[in-house]
């Protein structure tokens, strides 16, 4: 299992900034951002909210902070919080104010929507003697209108960096370093180069995002390929993906691609599925998706395969900790790739969470002790050589394909 405290690619230093109790930067693990999309002064639906984002993973939450009931939420929201809390703050600078007067974690501005040197100024100096970090989000479809002038006309890389750099100023001024900054787009290549220029030209902490990524499947694609390509590049110290969707959906996704580059350690269950193909002896995507439902939201950090059929499954999926193929109506258990079970193929989803809880507890050794491999490993062969018989190595016909294709094109 990897490391969380080793990036296995070479990592940007950057400062390490406290939000609350959860370091962003430096070499902290990186962490995983969502934004409630209740009404801030609904104190329990957001509460809830947030609870369910820390279970799929959230590490710091952000919640708007626009009106003044919003603030008063925030006062009562932030005590009985899990994680950290940023009031994210657009236009009103008092806002920002009163939310830390609310007694939030943390600050996100808009350089776009804020633009008063004196009110920037004021905000960073209030950040500063109560030791709080603020994040320059800079967004490419709010950018200030005067360096949309001067670059164009148009959003680029460079408009966006001078514009995290503008506000940087006003924070020097004041003597604030507590900066985390982000400069999204919801062009995938247009905040990739954005963020890599800023990297360039700062220390402090990056947050990564595709903005208005959109609703999944299409979002989760736009953002993983901006943030994934950042992230192996070293840059980028915590993350948000931005979905039109329940924002569980953005903590579980963010917690899964770092956990899928081996940036954090595993937490749940890593499922892993043949494609299916001719072979298959059940509906793969369907045993799949059962299997996923049944280990939910269960903290088993192991990988567990689910293959189409016994005959290439368990070498296929070999690495796995724990895996089941199916053959002959039969679901063939493997741990560490040695047979341990055969059980109906009604029971193989029960069978999979029965096995995977017992390797949790005492290990895989314990499990292929407890088994009666020898017997699985008989009936398991039984029913390879019994499918092979019956469907030969060439389940897809390939063979007769071929001599039919040379027959057309040779005749
Ligand atoms: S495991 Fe079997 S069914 Fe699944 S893709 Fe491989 S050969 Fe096909």
């Amino acid at each position: 299992m990897t490391s969380p405290e080793k990036s296995p690619f070479a990592r940007r230093m950057t400062n390490r900034i406290m939000v609350g109790k959860v370091p962003v930067g430096g070499d902290s693990p990186i962490t995983v951002q969502s934004m409630t999309v209740t009404k801030t002064a609904d104190v329990e639906g957001t509460l809830q909210q947030i609870y369910a984002l820390a279970a799929a993973g959230c590490d710091i939450v952000r919640c708007t902070c626009n009106e003044i009931e919003a603030a008063e939420g925030l006062a009562q929201i932030v005590p009985r919080s899990p994680i950290p809390i940023i009031a994210d703050i657009h236009h009103q600078y008092k806002m920002a104010l009163a939310a830390m007067e609310a007694g939030v974690h943390g600050l996100r501005l808009n350089p776009g929507n804020i633009r008063k040197p004196e009110h920037i100024k004021i905000v960073a100096s209030e950040a500063r003697d109560r030791g709080l970090p603020i994040r320059i989000g800079v967004n490419g479809g709010s950018l200030d209108p005067e360096l949309y002038d001067k670059y164009g006309g148009k959003v680029t890389p460079e408009a966006m960096v001078e514009s995290a750099q503008r506000e940087m100023a006003y924070f020097d001024e004041v003597g604030f370093e507590q900066i985390k900054i982000s400069v999204k787009a919801s062009s995938v290549p247009l905040m990739v180069e954005a963020y890599r220029q800023l990297s360039e030209v700062t220390r402090h902490p990056l947050h990564l995002g595709v903005t208005e990524a959109g609703p999944p499947p299409a979002g989760l694609v736009k953002a993983t390929a901006g943030i994934a390509t950042l992230l192996m590049e070293g840059i980028g110290d915590t993350i948000r993906y931005s979905l039109t969707a329940d924002p569980v959906e953005e903590a579980r996704a963010g917690r899964q691609l770092l956990e899928a580059l081996g940036l954090r350690e595993r937490k749940n269950v890593d499922l892993i599925a043949c494609p299916s193909c001719g072979r298959a002896e059940i509906d793969v995507i369907d045993v799949a998706k059962r299997a996923m439902d049944a280990f939910g939201e269960r903290q088993l950090p192991l990988q567990v395969a689910v293959m189409g059929c016994v005959v290439n499954g368990p070498g296929e999926a070999r690495e796995a900790d724990l895996g089941i193929a199916a053959g002959n109506k039969r679901g063939h258990l493997f741990v560490k790739g040695r047979n341990v079970a055969v059980v109906p193929e009604s029971e193989m989803v029960e069978a999979l969470v029965e096995w995977a809880e017992f390797i949790h507890e005492h290990g895989a050794e314990a499990a292929i002790a407890r088994a009666d491999t020898a017997r699985a490993e008989r009936e398991a062969a039984k029913d390879r050589s019994q499918l092979l018989d019956e469907k030969g190595d060439d389940a897809n016909h390939a063979q007769e394909k071929i001599v039919e294709i040379r027959r057309t094109t040779q005749g």
